[in-house]
């Protein structure tokens, strides 16, 4: 039964028939027509399948690489050119952003202990700036739910990235996997669009419906 099950999902779910990437001269994601692959098979069982091919759309050059574990589990594509940074869709403040820029550029350079150093660092930024008397990001993350400033579903997830806390330059410190840091980076991008974009929307809104509620209360004009 199991195996009748892997065999459904791989004859589904063909891992690189139709690998897509960020286009930077179509400003958008697009399907990357195939023209060949390279597998690199590592000695500790891990693997690389590279993926070549051009922009459906505009005929530009796309490389994706999809990193196989030894234990299985399914690889997620990363593009490697034209290489790119996750886009960043809202302000944000000037130590923040150069914090989060750097775990970026980290990310896009696929250097997993890095990235999570920087994400750590970019997280504690944060929390100080809400919640200045905390030193380590974990306390911080509890204050600002205590403050009521972000969900305690938030607080719980950054909670699960505990070891966050202990990845450091040392070289008794724990490393970080790709895993790890993909898993930090979307918890980072969620606590940075929760306090700096969403909570930032919401008051905007809620001045326009002020706003709204005087009008509709003034008395009309005669027509
Ligand atoms: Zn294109």
């Amino acid at each position: 039964m199991r195996g009748r099950v892997d065999f459904h999902r791989f004859e589904e779910e063909p891992m690189h028939r139709n690998p897509s990437f960020y286009c930077q001269a179509c400003r958008m994601q697009v399907q990357l027509v195939h023209h060949g692959e390279h597998k690199y098979q590592q000695q500790d069982g891990a693997s690389k399948d590279y993926v070549f091919g051009h922009c459906a759309r505009c005929n530009r050059v796309g490389l994706v690489e999809y990193e196989h574990e030894a234990d299985g589990a399914a690889a997620e594509p990363r593009q490697l050119w034209p290489s790119v940074l996750r886009p960043i869709d809202f302000e944000l403040p000037p130590r923040v952003m150069e914090a989060y820029q750097e775990t970026l550029r980290c990310e896009a350079a696929g250097a997993w202990m890095a990235t999570a150093v920087m994400a750590r660092r970019t997280l504690e930024v944060v929390v100080r700036e809400f919640a200045p008397d905390h030193e380590r990001f974990l306390d911080g993350l509890r204050a600002l739910y205590t403050k009521g400033l972000i969900s305690e579903e938030l607080c719980r997830w950054g909670e699960e990235l505990r070891f966050l806390g202990d990845v450091g330059v040392l070289p008794t410190d724990p490393k970080a996997s790709h895993q790890d840091a993909k898993e930090a980076l979307e918890f980072l991008g969620a606590l940075l669009e929760t306090l700096y974009h969403l909570r930032e929307k919401f008051r905007r809104m809620q001045a326009r419906r002020q706003r709204g509620r005087l009008g509709a209360d003034a008395p009309e004009r005669p027509s």
